[in-house]
């Protein structure tokens, strides 16, 4: 059951608590000025919002005008409370605690784990109760947990996971009634394009590019994670590459994904070079040490992902594509592979860029859904990497 505490925020209230955590700093007649509500509403709504421990007066402010009073600033209280983040890979789960603001407390990496309905429930209680016996005291506590499911997700109901069964139990039901706090399940895609759209950009209108064993995008448009009719939207990883190409488990042949994603450009090299093993390291090596045949793949993998970029492109029309990938992380010298190929009328304007976030962004993502859910606000932005994006340059 969630405790009554994480009802929805006022409207009124939400849009001030935006204000201010969008300008930083604030005083009570910009906000006035800027919101279109009157100075007594401002001073009630604000007074309100300080009691609660969601904003605080920081310092005195210059005056507006010679003479005039010096206005009181106020500041969004980023220590008001914390959020937790999961992401349930089929053989790893990683866990987070983190300030609303996305100021990270602890965090939890369990490798080569068989994530599987039966285990999942005990293997995230066991990280959840960690995090509650280990939190820094906040007014506000846990606000909210959100967990990233490797398949497709719509509303907390997990649909189809092609990697691992956890489309088998219900997850969301169990949890909830497990514990107080709200709980939100989410495709891991999705929730790295949020995770960019909040913390990483000051654009509107994105969309990332997941690539591990598959090859999924997120898509935000003017701020609002867009899934599609069933939570389908973005699985760019099954569009069409080549008529009757390689069999892929969704049914078809020839998906993009069975030829451009960092598993099948690993199980290429291997093939090639007789290796038994090979990740986004052993590449990094072969391409610093200038073997043909490494770089000749890493070309062929950006030339085929660009295929793909170009035709999210002029279906979405984003100001910018992040790709999230340990191989681009690696070598960063596969975004200037893809520069390359992006160059048609439509697209050659368009951001393409590896993430800021590290190997973070579907937990930065996650961390967002908590947030905005809590705090009322539906497009959220929690700069931390703002002065590293305006000197960004193509
Ligand atoms: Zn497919």
């Amino acid at each position: 059951m969630i405790s009554s505490k994480y009802t929805i925020r006022e409207q009124n209230e939400a849009k001030i608590l935006n204000v201010i955590i969008t300008k930083n700093e604030v005083s009570r007649a910009e906000l006035s000025t800027i919101t279109g509500l009157n100075k007594a509403s401002v001073s009630a709504i604000t007074k309100k919002l300080i009691d609660e421990d969601f904003i605080q007066e920081t310092r005195i402010g210059d005056a507006s005008n010679v003479g005039g009073r010096k206005p009181i600033m106020l500041t969004f209280n980023r220590r008001s409370a914390v959020v937790i983040a999961f992401d349930l890979g089929y053989n790893y789960i990683e866990a987070m605690l983190a300030y609303i603001d996305g100021t990270i407390i602890d965090s939890i990496r369990k490798n080569r784990v068989a994530v599987t309905a039966k285990n999942v429930v005990s293997q995230m209680q066991e990280i959840i109760d960690h995090f509650l016996a280990h939190q820094p005291e906040t007014p506000h506590g846990i606000i909210g947990l959100t967990a990233a499911i490797h398949g497709q997700v719509y509303k907390n109901i997990i649909h189809f996971t092609p990697y691992y069964d956890l489309d088998k139990r219900p997850l969301w039901e169990e949890l909830q009634a497990l514990y107080d706090f709200p709980i939100y399940l989410e495709n891991e895609a999705n929730l790295a394009a949020l995770g960019e759209y909040t913390f990483s950009s000051h654009y509107r209108n994105l969309v990332s590019i997941s690539i591990h064993s598959g090859i999924g995008a997120g898509i935000v448009e003017n701020g609002h994670l867009q899934v599609g009719h069933r939570g389908r939207a973005g699985e760019i990883g099954h569009s069409i590459l080549y008529p009757h190409g390689r069999d892929c488990p969704c049914g078809n042949s020839g998906c993009l994904e069975q030829y451009a994603s960092n598993k099948a450009t690993y199980q290429e090299y291997a093939n090639e070079e007789g290796l038994d093993y090979v990740n986004s390291d052993v590449l990094l090596e072969a391409f610093r040490e200038n073997n043909s045949h490494a770089l000749a793949l890493l070309e062929k993998n950006a030339e085929l992902l660009s295929i793909g970029i170009n035709n999210i492109i002029m279906m979405y029309d984003p100001e910018m594509v992040v790709i999230n990938s340990s191989l681009y992380r690696k070598i960063p010298e596969m975004i200037d592979f893809i520069h390359a190929q992006i160059k048609n009328r439509f697209s050659k304007d368009v951001l393409v860029r590896n993430t800021y976030l590290e190997k973070s962004a579907t937990l930065y993502g996650a961390f967002a859904i908590s947030a905005q859910n809590f705090l009322n606000i539906k497009k959220l932005k929690l700069m931390k990497y703002g002065i590293k994006e305006l000197e960004e340059i193509k």
